[in-house]
């Protein structure tokens, strides 16, 4: 048995029209974050750190931006075929840690659900997946609200010999 470490990153900009999705969590906002799916950046780079634990292609490669059929798709649909791709190949997932970064709005009172809607895709235990939010200290374009984003890092446990 190996286990092996992933990491991942996202940014998305932020603009008017748009619902506001993260960790999954649809959350009231007058702002939405931009993108051909829901724009879920938290999502987006936790999916890329399970993926790169598993040595399996990134998030742009599985899931392009051209493809239509991933238009306006919740993220956590793409969190869950991400999922099945590593169990299919005899992967689990040990544990999870994210750091999101949004000067608003406050993330802290929407941490629990964002756990409540990831973990049962994840198969984790809530003390097995991290949510941490920070703000930008007001610098740059995330502490002009101009962006959110995220880091995520995740550890896949890979049975010897089921590797595809
Ligand atoms: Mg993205």
């Amino acid at each position: 048995m190996k286990i092996k470490i992933g990491l991942g990153y996202d940014i998305h900009r932020l603009s008017r029209g748009r619902d506001l999705y993260l960790g999954g969590a649809k959350i009231s906002h007058p702002t939405g974050l931009v993108g051909h799916s829901d724009g879920d950046c938290l999502v987006h780079a936790l999916i890329d750190a399970l993926l790169g634990a598993a040595g399996e292609p990134d998030i742009g490669r599985l899931f392009p931006d051209t493809d239509p059929k991933y238009k306006g798709i919740r993220s956590t649909a793409l969190l869950t075929d991400a999922v099945s791709r590593l169990r299919s190949r005899g992967r689990r997932i040990l544990n999870a840690d994210v750091v999101v970064v949004a000067q608003g709005p406050k993330l802290a009172s929407h941490i629990e659900e964002m756990k409540d809607r990831l973990c049962p895709i994840l198969g984790l235990a809530r003390d097995d997946l991290g949510i941490k939010a920070k703000t930008n200290e007001g610098l740059g374009l995330i502490g002009r609200e101009k962006a959110i984003a995220c880091w995520a890092i995740a550890l896949v446990e890979e049975k010897a010999g089921k590797k595809a």
